[in-house]
């Protein structure tokens, strides 16, 4: 039955109860308390069979300890075998991904030999899910237009901004709309994994594929392209591909999180071709668009978020969108575990506990950091020397040392140079406007 049709919440239901059965007839109590109780079906197809975990490292647990015993629960109640899968919600929900080819395409089997380097697209990246507010409301309607007009808006189209705003998902809400109402060739491809082809190609010396398989595409969209920095032979290939693609009209869009001028081996010729269609950065969200980004993850996880809720998490998460996003998915696992609503009280708690569990570093490896990128010595770092050279270094490491450590601002003065906490303050409010403009950020500067 299971490969003919789609497996309905009453079968899985079917399924857990046996395996749990079985399963609970060979541990103790409290094992099956602690690893089993909380287990959800959350697919099953002819091939395998994902259990949804509470956490990951409870995943990391069932899958190292007790993978043989769900194999024989499972082929028990299905009377055949399939792989065993564990995967916590969060990763289920970004893994629903569709594939960038047309459908024809697929259907034909024409799919690029290289296919193992296209990343997949998450669907729920869309437009529809997307909060516009006064920090990516440029970003957006560049995104729009582009999506509306390939090759003709803007082109390339460049946004830049710190991690976890929105980019790739602006990346992929393009992507989605011109494969699928364009019907585009689109090629959403995170740099990284550009680098890695090149470097595959060079091994294989199959350049002719590797070709082909970037310049015959309609659309080409290249995220965290600042992972280019390293890699002077694949900078230099993807130039002649941007010039190929660009001079045939064909819609290209970058992201990085900055600046092209700010990348710091990117070629002038380059940053130059970058400039020639929009750039446009995403800057931190305000509480408003927090709230409405909360609200909406809230809907897309089916859990009731009343306004309250969603401005208390909004005011107390203010890292990037992904912790947001975070501490929605545990309340929602709460939620269906439990099958009570949310209570005010509970997301206090949960708020805590998130901000409890965020993992901060040594002052010490701070130090180190800065001293081996801007090759100044750390005990120079430490002193109380004011030459220019040791100033702007000293003041990354404060500011570093106020969002990674758990340090107050006298101690972290007291370690670097006995400076008081005004100066830590002070320091701290320096790099982070340097940060915002990122017209030299600061990781990248080498002088003061
Ligand atoms: P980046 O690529 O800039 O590091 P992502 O696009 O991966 O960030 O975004 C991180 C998460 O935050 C994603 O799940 C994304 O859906 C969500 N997100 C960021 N900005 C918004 C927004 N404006 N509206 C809705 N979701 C957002
Ligand atoms: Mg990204």
């Amino acid at each position: 039955m299971l490969e003919t049709h789609a497996v309905s919440d009453s079968e899985k239901d079917f399924i857990l109860k046996g395996v749990l059965s079985t399963i609970k007839e060979v541990v103790t109590a409290q094992q099956y308390d602690t690893w089993f109780s909380f287990l959800r079906v959350s697919s099953v197809t002819g091939n395998s069979i994902t259990f949804v975990t509470p956490t990951s490292f409870v995943r990391e647990w069932l899958n190292s300890h007790y993978n043989d015993l769900f194999s024989s629960a499972v082929y028990k109640v299905l009377n055949s075998s399939r792989e065993i899968i564990f995967s916590t919600e969060e990763e289920i929900f970004s893994q629903l991904s569709v594939v960038s080819f047309s459908p024809e395409e697929a259907l034909a089997g024409k799919r690029f030999p290289e296919e193992n380097y296209c990343a997949p697209l998450n669907k729920y990246y869309s437009f529809d899910n997307f909060v516009v507010g006064p920090c990516n409301r440029l970003a957006h309607a560049a995104a729009i237009a582009v999506s509306e007009s390939p090759g003709l808006a803007y082109n390339p189209l460049f946004i830049h901004g710190a991690s976890g705003l929105g980019k790739t998902h602006l990346l992929h809400a393009i992507n989605n709309i011109l494969s699928s109402k364009h019907r585009l060739k689109t090629l959403y491809q995170p740099c990284e994994r550009f680098v890695n082809h090149y470097i595959s190609t060079i091994r294989t010396n199959s350049w002719d594929s590797f070709r082909v398989f970037y310049r015959n595409i309609d659309a080409l969209l290249i995220d965290d392209i600042q992972a280019f920095e390293n890699s002077q032979g694949s900078r230099e290939e993807f130039f002649h591909t941007f010039n190929t693609l660009y001079n045939a009209k064909k819609q290209i869009v970058i992201t990085s999180d900055c600046p092209p001028e700010s990348i710091a081996t990117l070629e002038d010729r380059l940053i130059s071709r970058f400039k020639w269609g929009l750039l446009c950065s995403i800057d931190n969200t305000t509480r408003e668009t927090r709230i409405a980004i909360a609200e909406k993850k809230a809907s897309l996880w089916g859990i009731n978020l009343s306004h309250e809720a969603a401005s208390y998490l909004a005011e107390n998460v203010t890292g990037s969108i992904r912790e947001l996003e975070g501490a929605i998915a545990r309340l929602s696992r709460e939620e269906k575990l439990t099958k009570n609503s949310i209570t005010l009280d509970r997301i206090r708690k949960i708020v805590c506990e998130l901000s409890a569990n965020r993992k901060y570093i040594s002052i010490e490896t701070v130090i180190r950091a800065v001293s081996e990128r801007f090759n100044v010595r750390v005990s120079q770092l430490q002193s109380r020397c004011r030459t220019r050279s040791l100033a702007l270094p000293r003041q990354i490491a404060m500011h570093l040392s106020r969002k990674l450590t758990k340090m107050s601002l006298m101690e972290i003065g007291g370690y670097l140079g006995g400076r008081d906490h005004s100066t830590v303050i002070h320091a701290d409010e320096k790099i982070t406007k340097m940060s915002k403009k990122r017209q030299k950020p600061y990781y990248y500067a080498s002088e003061a």
